[in-house]
C-alpha cells in the first residue's frame, strides 16, 4: 500500500526523509469515505484537517469548479478583478463581524496570518509609531508554519527549539485555564494585563485563536477571556487579531467562534473550510479604520500581493461552499453531531490512561496521559476502516458535517475500542 517512490522522494507534513512513517495511498474520496488503493474504505474523521465540511466530491462544489473553468481558472489580481472574488467578498462581509469591512485574499492560512501581522505593523508605522512591531500570544497557540506565523505559535510545542534565534522574539502569556462551559477565573487575564502594561509601547497586536486552541492542544476556553482581552487591547492600544482559520464555518457550533463571546477583533484570518476543502484559499479581514490608516501612511499601500491572490477557481468554490452551508439548518446539524460525540466519547472519560474527554460543536477530543505511538494507532484505525490522525497525547475527530448518524456511530465505536485497548497494551 505504501508507494516506494513516495517513500523515497516525497516529503509529507512533519516527517523524516530517512525514517518516514508509512503513508496510505488514496485512490479517491467521496462523501465521508476515503478509498485506498487496495480498495479499503475509511470513514473520514478529520475533514482533511478542518477543511472538507461538506465531504468529498460534493456535486454542487464540483459543478462550481467546472462552471468557473469555462470562463477562467486564474487571472492576476493586480489591476484586474472578477466576479468570484466580488461575490465571495459580499457574502463574507454578511457573515463576519460587522466591524470588518476590507478583505485581503491570500493563498493559505499561514499567509493570512503573515498578512494580519504585517497589517498590524503597518497600522502603527503609518502613525509614526515605528517601535510598535512586536506581538503577544497565548501559549498553546498554533498559527501556521511560515516564519512569523511560527514565531507566535506555542514556544514549547511549536517550532522555536528547531529554529532558535532565527525566529523573532515574541511575548507569551499563559494559555487561558478557565474552560468553556466552566467558571471564569479572573486570574486568567492577569498576565496579559501585566505584559501589555509593561510592553505596550513595543506591541503591535495580540493574536490568538478564539475559543478553540487547535493544533496547539485542542483546548476549549472561556469566552470571558476574549471580552477581557478586548478591553485590555483598547486600554493599551494594541490591535486584537483573531485567527479563525480552524474555528470558522460552523465547526464550534457558531458560524465563527467570536460569536461565543460577541467580541469583534480589529483583524481576522479565515481559511481551511473556506473552500469546503477543495483548494487552498484564505482571507484576512480588517476594519475600515485599520485599512484607511495603513493607506494614509508613508508607504501609502498595503505591502503584500501574492501571485495567486483571489484565484477565481478557489473563490468560486468558496462562494458555493459558503452558500451551501448557509442554505441548510447547519446549527441543528452541528448540535446533532455534538450530541453524538458526547454520548459515545464520554465512555472513555473514566479510563486510567485517559486525561480528559471534551466536545465542542463538531470537535471531539480524547486527551491521553501519555503520547500515543502514532504509527501503530494509525495502522489500527485504518484496519478498522476509519481515518483518524492522532498527534502527541491527542486522539480527536472533526468529521465532515454531512456524516450520517450510522457513519458517525461506526467511526466512534471503532475509535473508542482502539483507545480502550491502549490500556490493555499498557497493563
Ligand atoms: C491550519 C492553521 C493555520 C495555517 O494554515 P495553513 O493553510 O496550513 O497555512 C493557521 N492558524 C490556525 C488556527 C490553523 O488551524
Amino acid at each position: 500500500m505504501t508507494d516506494t517512490f513516495d517513500l523515497k522522494h516525497i516529503w509529507h507534513p512533519y516527517t523524516s526523509m530517512t525514517e518516514p512513517l508509512a503513508c496510505f495511498k488514496v485512490k479517491k474520496a467521496y462523501g465521508v469515505t476515503i478509498e485506498l488503493d487496495n480498495g479499503r474504505q475509511l470513514i473520514d474523521g478529520m475533514s482533511s484537517w478542518w477543511c472538507a465540511i461538506h465531504g468529498y466530491q460534493h456535486a454542487d462544489l464540483d459543478q462550481a469548479v467546472i462552471d468557473q473553468l469555462q470562463s477562467m481558472s486564474h487571472i492576476m489580481f493586480g489591476g484586474l478583478t472578477h466576479e468570484p472574488a466580488i461575490e465571495l467578498g459580499k457574502l463574507l462581509l454578511q457573515i463576519l463581524p460587522p466591524s470588518l469591512d476590507k478583505i485581503f485574499y491570500a493563498d493559505s492560512g499561514s499567509v493570512a496570518v503573515e498578512v494580519a501581522l504585517k497589517m498590524a505593523v503597518q497600522y502603527w508605522t503609518a502613525q509614526g509609531q515605528n517601535q510598535k512591531t512586536n506581538f503577544v500570544s497565548p501559549r498553546s497557540g498554533y498559527h501556521g508554519d511560515t516564519w512569523n506565523a511560527m514565531s507566535v505559535c506555542d514556544p514549547v510545542t511549536g517550532m522555536h527549539q528547531v529554529f532558535g534565534s532565527s525566529l523573532p522574539n515574541r511575548l507569551f502569556v499563559p494559555a487561558p485555564q478557565s474552560l468553556f462551559g466552566g467558571a471564569w477565573d479572573a486570574r486568567d487575564i492577569v498576565e496579559l494585563e501585566q505584559t501589555l502594561a509593561q510592553h505596550h509601547h513595543s506591541i503591535a497586536g495580540f493574536i490568538l485563536e478564539p475559543i478553540v486552541q487547535g493544533a496547539g492542544g485542542m483546548r476549549f476556553y472561556h469566552p470571558e477571556y476574549l471580552r477581557q482581552a478586548k478591553l485590555l487591547c483598547e486600554k493599551y492600544q494594541v490591535l486584537l487579531i483573531f485567527d479563525e482559520i480552524a474555528t470558522g464555518f460552523g465547526r464550534t457550533g457558531k458560524l465563527f467562534a467570536w460569536e461565543h463571546a460577541q467580541v469583534e477583533p480589529d483583524i481576522m484570518c479565515i481559511g481551511k473550510a473556506l473552500t469546503g476543502g477543495y483548494m487552498t484559499l484564505s482571507a484576512t479581514l480588517t476594519t475600515a479604520h485599520v485599512a484607511e490608516t495603513i493607506s494614509r501612511g508613508e508607504a501609502g499601500v498595503f505591502m503584500h500581493g501574492p501571485t495567486f491572490m483571489a484565484n477565481p477557481l478557489a473563490c468560486a468554490v468558496a462562494l458555493k461552499s459558503t452558500q451551501l452551508l448557509l442554505s441548510q439548518d447547519w446549527q441543528a446539524n452541528i448540535q446533532r453531531i455534538e450530541q453524538q460525540l458526547k454520548q459515545q466519547l464520554m465512555a472513555l472519560a473514566d479510563l486510567d490512561h485517559v486525561q480528559d474527554v471534551r466536545v465542542l460543536g463538531a470537535i471531539g477530543v480524547v486527551e491521553l496521559k501519555h503520547p500515543v505511538n502514532m504509527q501503530s494507532l494509525q495502522q489500527q484505525f485504518v484496519e478498522r476502516g476509519i481515518w483518524v490522525r492522532p498527534f502527541g497525547k491527542l486522539v480527536y475527530v472533526m468529521p465532515p458535517y454531512i456524516i450520517r448518524r450510522d457513519e458517525l456511530d461506526y467511526l466512534l465505536t471503532q475509535l473508542v475500542e482502539v483507545v480502550e485497548q491502549l490500556q490493555e497494551a499498557l497493563a
